[in-house]
């Protein structure tokens, strides 16, 4: 039996979803119980944009399921990333506070504070432990569809757990978090990572560049099912990834640690070197002063150095 039913720009599966709708989002906050009553997905529209209220309330029921949650830069009337950035790389997905996704909270004050200032803001899932979850994160235009079939003739199908379909056409499944140390990890296989400690996904309500709101899977919502554990053989596939046994760093090849020291490039890479430096930080969720100046720093340690003022850019 269905029990969403779809409707543009709605909240689905969002706890909030069937109130009756009294303000706009975020107008007249007036303490925590009385507003979360008032937001709702709207029967009619009652403001020009939609995701607006939608955000909210879905980080509501997020942060209600224990789950923490922050503020991702949305996408603006002129279909551009709210931070400002020409051709952002990681448009309407990079977190929005100082402190990335580590920011994210379940305090619902604080939420209405974020939706306030920036009311249309796209929301971000922390994963991990601190909110329990695990994420597969599916990417077709890299194959992962192909590889998701492949991984599920290989091993049985995967469980019936809360999913999300994305606005780039691929999915978010979620999975209890195993306890202990969880690694995040790019490219687990090829088109799909995982998204555990250290690592958040855009949630339903969101709108990205592409204009197909995230939303939860038709009878997958966190209202629908429970969590299930991730599946052994997902784990056994993680332990023996060859990198980790060799205890070398979990980066792939082209791939930047944030953590890492910068060594610069030398003549005829280092424009792309600075380029995927940069983009790489933002995607991390480090704020643009705090990126600029490593990507400065590490256009110092290019060989000849790169000029700062071209760094900058
Ligand atoms: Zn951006």
């Amino acid at each position: 039996m269905v029990r969403h039913v779809y409707c543009d720009g709605g909240a689905r599966g969002a706890a909030v979803a069937t109130a009756p709708v009294r303000t706009p989002c975020g107008m007249g906050i007036d303490g925590a119980g009385q507003v979360r009553r008032s937001i709702a997905m709207p029967t009619q529209p009652t403001s020009p944009q939609p995701a607006v209220a939608a955000c909210l309330a879905e980080a509501l029921a997020c942060a209600r399921r224990g789950w923490l949650v922050f503020p991702v830069h949305g996408i603006n009337d002129a279909g551009e990333c709210t931070c400002g950035t020409p051709s952002c790389p990681t448009a309407g997905k990079h977190p929005r506070t100082p402190h990335g996704f580590r920011d994210g909270t379940t305090d619902e004050q604080q939420l209405f504070r974020w939706w306030k200032e920036w009311p249309d803001a796209n929301l971000g899932i922390l994963t991990g432990g601190e909110s329990g979850l695990v994420v597969l994160d599916t990417d077709p235009r890299h194959g992962g569809d192909d590889t998701l079939a492949g991984l599920e003739r290989e091993n049985g199908a995967l469980p019936h757990t809360v999913s999300v379909l994305t606005g780039g056409g691929g999915c978010h499944l979620f999975f209890q978090h195993p306890g202990g140390h969880a690694p995040s990890i790019n490219g687990i296989v090829p088109g799909i990572d995982l998204k555990a400690d250290g690592g958040y996904v855009v949630a339903p309500s969101s709108r990205p560049i592409s204009g197909r709101l995230y939303e939860w899977e038709i009878g997958h919502s966190p209202d629908d099912l429970d969590l299930v554990p991730v599946p052994d053989w997902l784990t056994r596939r993680v332990s023996e990834r060859p990198e980790r046994q060799a205890g070398a760093s979990k980066k792939r090849r082209g791939e930047f640690d944030v953590e890492e020291p910068r060594n610069g490039a030398e003549e005829g890479r280092r424009d792309d070197y600075l380029f995927r430096l940069a983009c790489s930080l933002r995607a991390k969720g480090m704020p643009h002063e705090g990126a600029e100046r490593q990507v400065i720093e590490a256009a110092s340690k290019c060989r000849p150095p790169f000029p700062e003022a071209e760094a900058r850019k």
